[in-house]
């Protein structure tokens, strides 16, 4: 059996198999897509240390740092189990059973998507999802914000500084955001709240130019021309496989405590799978490290 079986292999999970590796303990990481999210990421400019780099190139140096080690990695494979017997069971979709002392599970999240016309054809061509990330992309332009949530009027509270102009589209009669950040989204000059809309397309030749809304009062269609388009209606934890193991929260991310433990004993969890407060590259790596350590501790112990 495996002393450490990290299930996941983005940025969180790479950290956690380095880190466990180096305690000399038998690794395996078991990934769906070895690279997680930036594998779909242009650039990147908020990994510290690195001014410019692009996603599929991390990905690529992070496979390297971990093969440095003697860690089995398992790619293409999907986990659909876990189960807590005198070790841990990870079961995976082609029938395989992984047993190990502890389990670190870093499954990521995805980004909740519109489904409309456009969205797919003009990803990191105008449409984004991390304000943080490429919100400087659209300095001086003309965005739009879908979704009035707090993530989508934090995103235009933010956009706000950067662009000409911010317009939120929010699908119901009013907004859902807390009312201290509607406050401050209202006493901005540059930002247009359009609510009761639902988004119809995302358009554009090349790259987005615009998007189209019917006001769902009046059935009226609405065009605006603008460059970006940020989609803001949730992220949506990879944690479904886990029903009734691990203790989740209302949104389905897995508790963990400040050494990355679940409420299972000896399975720790990382990155954006979990309840962490925010979701980057340089914060998964860092909780995919507590994690690890927070795993060699139980170890010992146990
Ligand atoms: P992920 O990267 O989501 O990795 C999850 C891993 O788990 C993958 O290997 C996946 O295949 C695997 N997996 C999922 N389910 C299973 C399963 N059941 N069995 C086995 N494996 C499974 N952050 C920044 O800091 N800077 C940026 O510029 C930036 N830009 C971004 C741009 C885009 C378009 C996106 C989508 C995200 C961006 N982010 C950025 C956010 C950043 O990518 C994430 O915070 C980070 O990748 C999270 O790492 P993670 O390891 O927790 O999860």
């Amino acid at each position: 059996p495996f002393d450490v079986l990290v299930v996941g292999g983005g940025p969180a999970g790479a950290s956690a198999a380095i880190y466990a590796a180096r305690k000399g303990i038998r690794t395996g990481v078991v990934a769906e897509r070895f690279g997680g999210q930036i594998l779909d990421t242009l650039g990147i400019e908020n990994f510290i240390g690195t001014k410019y780099t692009e996603g599929p190139k991390l990905a690529a140096s992070l496979e390297e740092h971990v093969k440095e080690y003697n860690v089995d990695i398992i790619n293409s494979q999907r986990a659909k189990r876990i189960e807590k017997k005198d070790l841990i069971e990870v079961e995976l979709e082609s029938g395989a059973v992984l047993k190990s002392k502890t389990v670190i599970l870093s499954t990521g999240a995805r980004w909740r998507n519109v489904n409309v016309p456009g969205e797919a054809e003009f990803k990191n061509k105008g449409v984004a999802y991390c304000p943080h990330c490429d919100g400087p992309l659209f300095e001086g332009k003309d965005v739009a914000v879908i979704g009035g949530g707090n993530s989508g009027i934090e995103a235009a509270i933010d956009l706000a500084g950067i662009a000409k102009h911010v317009t939120v589209i929010e699908f119901a009669p009013e907004l859902k955001a807390d009312s201290v950040l509607q406050d401050r989204l209202f006493s901005l000059p540059n930002v247009t709240v359009v609510k009761n809309a639902q988004t119809k397309e995302i358009t554009g030749t090349d790259k987005v130019n615009g998007i189209t809304y019917v006001d769902r009062a009046t059935g009226e269609e609405h065009h605006i021309e603008l460059q970006g388009v940020f989609v803001q209606i949730g992220l949506v934890p990879n944690t479904e496989w886990l029903e009734g193991t691990v203790e989740r929260n209302r949104i389905g991310e897995i508790i963990v405590d400040k050494r990355g433990a679940t409420s299972l004993p000896g399975v720790f969890a990382a990155g954006d799978c979990t309840d962490s407060a925010y979701n980057q590259i340089i914060i998964s790596m860092g909780s995919g490290a507590t994690a690890a350590l927070g795993a060699f501790d139980y170890l010992i112990r146990n």
